[in-house]
């Protein structure tokens, strides 16, 4: 890569971010489409996102990626929010055009997009289950009543979180039923959805468990763990051995930066040399 005077940056914020596998993606994104683009991996504080957003803005970035703990702080930091974005209750992904910072989130996307890719899904008319009412439970579980789900289930751990989540959901008139995070509730709602989406960080360490039993899938079932690393969480693993079909979050992740990728350039992101450069940086798998 050639950086010089009218390389155009573009970047990711996060805390912690040591462990992002975004740059990988980006960089090789720009190189195929012959780009003179970088893409930089920021650690920002909380209390520094402001003048984090601000800073590449002065300094004519093309655009920002946020993850952990900045989508829902930067909300009333950019100066217009996409729709969508508003509605799903995060900004993962900021346009700089003019000086001006427009905030869209393509999580919902990307999600929308891996379902399509690993199961051949589409939401409408499904039944799903979200496990997770965080800031992603949040947002997948409003993109499935907008996509027109059949039947929403969610859950999570702490019940007052879940109680906001179902009231945003109902607002939109798809109605979410709650569900126990734990025992014979969830085993029902199990059984009668045919997606079930873990969006709580439960997997991320190797000893993690939702402690879900393998009676409760079978072979009608798709499970998706948002989560990619590990490979293969606990919960796919039950939900394989009992024959469903499952997929991890790389789909996802891979075309919430897809998207970003668009956004920026206005050009069709190159999805292969991304999947092929996130697959290297996460599993190590040759480019
Ligand atoms: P978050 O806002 O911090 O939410 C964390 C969620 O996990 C909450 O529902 C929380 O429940 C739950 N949780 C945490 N520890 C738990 C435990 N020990 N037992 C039960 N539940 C527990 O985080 P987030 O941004 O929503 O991220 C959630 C997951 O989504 C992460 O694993 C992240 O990697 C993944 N993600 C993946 C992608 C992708 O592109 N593949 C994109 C975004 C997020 P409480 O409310 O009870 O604390």
């Amino acid at each position: 890569m050639d950086i010089n005077g009218s390389t155009q940056i573009a970047g990711v914020f996060g805390s912690p971010i040591a462990h992002t596998a975004s740059p990988a993606m980006h960089n090789a994104a720009f190189a195929a489409s012959r780009l003179n683009w970088v893409y930089v991996a920021c650690h920002v504080e909380p209390a520094q996102l402001r003048s984090a957003l601000h800073g590449a803005r002065d300094m004519h970035w093309a655009g920002v990626n946020l993850t952990v703990p900045h989508k829902l702080l930067a909300l009333d930091l950019v100066d217009a929010v996409d729709p969508e974005a508003r509605e799903l209750g995060a900004v993962n992904t900021v346009v700089i055009r003019d000086g001006h910072l427009t905030g869209y989130n393509t999580d919902g996307y990307g999600f929308e997009q891996a379902l399509r890719e690993d199961f051949g899904m589409e939401l409408a008319g499904r039944n799903v289950l979200i496990l997770g009412a965080g800031g992603a439970g949040r947002a997948l579980a409003v993109k499935c009543a907008r996509a027109g789900v059949r039947k929403l289930f969610v859950t999570n751990r702490t019940p007052a979180k879940l109680t906001a989540v179902l009231r945003d959901i109902a607002a939109i008139g798809t109605p979410a039923t709650p569900v126990q995070f734990h025992g014979p509730a969830l085993a029902a709602a199990i059984h009668e959805v045919d997606l079930v989406v873990n969006a709580t960080s439960v997997g991320l360490k190797p000893d993690d468990s939702l402690h879900f039993d393998t009676e409760w899938f079978s072979g009608r079932h798709c499970v998706f763990d948002t989560i990619y690393n590990p490979a293969e969480t606990d919960l796919l693993r039950i939900a394989r051995t009992a024959g469903a079909r499952v997929a991890n979050g790389l789909g996802m992740l891979l075309h919430q930066g897809a998207r970003a990728f668009e956004l920026w350039t206005q050009q069709p992101a190159p999805v292969e040399v991304m999947r092929r450069a996130l697959r290297g940086a996460i599993y190590g798998d040759p480019v």
